[in-house]
């Protein structure tokens, strides 16, 4: 393991939580100062900000707490308004852990959430540093959590060699040696901060920077080439075909996907497998129904985590009456956007159809 490089002044834990009391951000989840934060509330955050920025979960934050308003509420809820209330956040599997957790809350915590760092790491969904984050925010344990930001925010401050994943035990421990005994959840919350207002990815505001002078990388004036990261290779591109059935009654076909699995138990107009070879001339021996199918101009476009994903959309419109095949059904177009869709399937209907309620996910279609 690489050692980070000394430091000449050792970056001091009240220096930083002194910047946090003048300039905190204010955020829906965040308790006021000296108010003791709800683990409910610090929970359901963390969970939905994983991955996700902060201007794109307050919207969906704020209605799930409208509609579950309690960790009760939550576990009682039925998977499908879980999901829907979740759909475009992205990571569905999440939500499903989201909902499993709050069941086991209940069910083996009396819906109260534990108060440490390892009995929170129990629980469904919550990993290391969420565990962390929940302990020392919501419990004020002495627990060292650390996510990206606060990755690059130490790699910078002690200048730290060894590329990222590799890295994470350094980084960790370089953490948990700074976490103070008094205010570790301020604290915690304070690097956040600063990783995400200060200590930017690219042109960090040093200047405004508390821990400017003891910080390894400004002193060089390298912070940017900070963290090191080893360089991953990126998915390959799988392609398929997507079916969109429009009835009559103007009713769209769609089917729900297996719980398990990417976009588990979201909603979809029915697709072939994606695989690279794909052909999509051959796409209409994939449909789901029989009907006069229109191959459209273009594709939609989508990224998931591990590989990009281009899909060619046949549409057909059939009869009144006509049968959905098993396990599909038909949905009011009106009432789309009561489905869980995700942001790839909703590409897809609004490359079909146009607008539909709720289609905020733009067609990334190319002719
Ligand atoms: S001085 Fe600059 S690079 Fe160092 S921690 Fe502060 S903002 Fe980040």
């Amino acid at each position: 393991m690489l050692t980070p490089a000394p430091s000449a002044t050792k970056p001091d834990p009240q220096d930083l939580l002194a910047w946090y009391d003048r300039h905190r951000r204010e955020l829906p989840w965040r308790a006021l100062p000296s108010v003791i934060a709800d683990p409910y509330r610090v929970w359901l955050s963390e969970i939905m900000l994983q991955q996700t920025t902060v201007a794109a979960v307050k919207p969906y934050y704020l209605n799930f707490l409208d509609r579950f308003p309690t960790v009760e509420a939550l576990a009682e809820a039925p998977s499908e308004s879980v999901m829907q209330a979740w759909a475009g956040l992205g990571y569905y599997s999440r939500a499903r852990n989201l909902h499993a957790c709050a069941k086991a809350v209940v069910d083996k915590h009396g819906g109260r959430f534990p108060g440490t760092e390892a009995e929170l790491l129990k629980l469904p969904g919550i990993g290391a540093y969420t565990a962390a984050a929940v302990a020392a925010i919501a419990f004020n344990e002495k627990a060292a959590a650390v996510d990206g930001n606060v990755e690059r925010v130490m790699s910078r401050l002690f200048m730290v060699e060894e590329p990222l994943p590799k890295a994470k035990s350094l980084i960790r421990a370089l953490t948990e040696e700074l976490v103070p005994d008094d205010r570790p959840g301020d604290f915690a919350q304070a690097v956040m901060d600063l990783g995400a207002t200060i200590c930017t990815p690219k042109r960090p505001a040093c200047a405004l920077c508390p821990w400017m002078v003891p910080c390894k990388a400004r002193a060089e004036g390298l912070q940017e080439t900070f963290p090191k990261k080893q360089k991953k290779e990126s998915g390959q591109l799988r392609k398929g075909a997507a079916f969109v059935v429009l009835r009559a009654d103007d009713t769209i076909l769609l089917r729900t996907r297996p719980p398990q699995g990417l976009l588990g138990g979201m909603a979809e107009p029915p697709t072939s497998e994606w695989m690279p070879d794909y052909e999509p001339s051959r796409a209409v021996l994939d449909a789901p129904i029989e009907a006069r199918w229109q191959r459209l101009p273009g594709t939609v476009k989508h990224v998931f985590t591990h590989f990009p994903l281009e899909l060619t959309v046949l549409f057909a419109k059939v009869a009144k009456g006509t049968p959905a095949p098993d396990e599909m059904r038909w949905t009011p177009r009106l009432s789309l956007h009561e489905e869980a869709l995700p942001g790839a399937m909703k590409k897809v209907l609004v490359h079909a159809l146009g607008d539909i309620p709720g289609g905020k996910a733009k067609a990334s279609a190319k002719a």
